[in-house]
């Protein structure tokens, strides 16, 4: 492989964040530097539930909860189960097609290719999970891509020759997001998480001027994206409403939850990851499009998707009946009735959770150029596969952007 490709995603990366910059080329030099170079997705949108593990796993497969089969949390009718899916990943990664091409890669806590291709102790395939925040992570890329070195902990890994695939994951804009510095207003929680971005665009800085001086930095890939963006949210849960208005519709028992008893019965159930909730009915009504219709009336619901539009979303059936997204600044938690402080989360199909930034800068890739379709994320590792001359991905359902080379190389290549 001639190529290199880095891979950065920065956990959290809503696309408003980098919008409502004043002047976001002054203050983030070297994203912006990756714009010029590159390719600007304009309109880059996650998946359902736009949720940390699921849509990691997504990126790195090239596809959704249809092929990975992680949607999060389902309910299973035979245990009665509310259930908890962790990092399940059922569908073939990166990583795993570069280890059949014994093809030697780096994950600096990527953990969708921990024991997925890539794992610890293992310095041909090697994941490091060093913790700490961007900057401990990143300068372990710099001092890899300097001196072909990683040293962690008591570990050191030295190669002869750098690896061609690069992975690293950062999380910091994700936490902040999530409000933990408790700021009181959104515009104070956005410019906390504007300035961590102007920290980790340094960084940035250094990883493209160590990639040019070792003469490398024209023949390597570099894309820039995230699993989801982030809402925020306060104030009392609406599912007690939404209990209700379920109700009114003719459903007599209508329960909301996270667990339950195993002989518990309902013949509606609520389950939320904290926004957003996922609806299932025990017996399927015919009409769902009716019942949606009904519940949009309700001032506090944004978005309903239903069963019958799961499938063009990418999103397994496992994931309920329907799925019920408020508007910006509520929430369905069933945990907490009531929130006193503002947070934010992104399990949410509102924009701000859904629409996300994406850069992605290579040799043979048009440059200076806005791309302006909507692109899904999981578009991105199948496409940087078909460019590195890699297998497809097994069960990637992401589009091929072709239209993302060069002409001159889009016509040699007879497409
Ligand atoms: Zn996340």
């Amino acid at each position: 492989m001639e190529e290199y490709f880095i891979y950065i995603n920065l956990d959290g990366f809503g696309k408003y964040y980098f919008d409502l910059l004043y002047d976001p080329f002054q203050s983030l030099p070297y994203i912006s530097y990756l714009i010029k170079e590159g390719i600007y997705f304009e309109n880059a949108y996650t998946g359902v539930p736009s949720i940390t593990f699921p849509m990691q796993c997504a990126i790195l497969s090239g596809t959704y909860s249809v092929g990975t089969h992680n949607c999060y949390q389902y309910w299973d009718g035979k245990l009665n189960q509310i259930v908890y899916q962790g990092r399940q990943n059922d569908a073939e990664t990166l990583g795993e097609v570069l280890r059949k091409q014994e093809i030697g890669f780096i994950s600096i806590q990527q953990f969708a290719l921990e024991d997925r291709g890539a794992e610890k102790g293992n310095k041909k395939y090697l994941y490091i999970q060093p913790s700490g925040d961007y900057e401990t992570r990143f300068d372990l890329l710099i001092q890899l891509i300097q001196d072909h070195r990683l040293a962690i902990g008591g570990e050191s890994y030295s190669y002869l020759e750098l690896p061609h695939i690069m992975c690293l994951y950062i999380d910091d804009l994700d936490a902040i997001g999530h409000n933990k510095e408790r700021y009181k207003t959104e515009n104070k929680r956005i410019e906390a998480v504007q300035r961590r971005l102007i920290q980790i665009d340094e960084k940035l800085g250094e990883v493209i001027e160590a990639l040019k001086e070792k003469g490398i930095y024209d023949k390597t890939y570099i894309l820039l994206t995230t699993d989801h963006g982030m809402v925020s949210f306060k104030g009392m849960s609406y599912v007690g409403r939404l209990i209700k208005a379920i109700k009114r519709l003719g459903f007599n028992k209508v329960i909301a939850c996270n667990t339950l008893k195993e002989d518990e019965n309902f013949d509606v159930l609520i389950t939320s990851t904290g926004i957003e909730c996922q609806i299932y009915f025990k017996e399927l009504p015919s009409d769902l499009e009716t019942i949606r219709q009904r519940l949009k009336q309700e001032t506090y619901i944004e978005q309903i998707l239903i069963k019958d539009e799961f499938k063009i979303n990418g999103i397994t059936e496992q994931m309920g009946d329907m799925i019920i997204s408020p508007k910006e600044g509520k929430h369905f938690n069933v945990e907490y009735r009531y929130i006193p402080i503002l947070m934010a989360s992104h399990d949410s199909l509102n924009e701000k959770a859904q629409h996300i930034f994406s850069v992605l800068k290579g040799p043979n890739l048009k440059k200076r150029y806005t791309y302006e379709k909507r692109v899904k994320n999981i578009d991105f590792i199948p496409t940087i596969a078909y460019l590195l001359g890699l297998p497809s991905l097994k069960n990637a359902t992401g589009t091929l952007l072709l239209d993302l080379l060069e002409e001159r190389r889009f016509y040699e290549e007879g497409r």
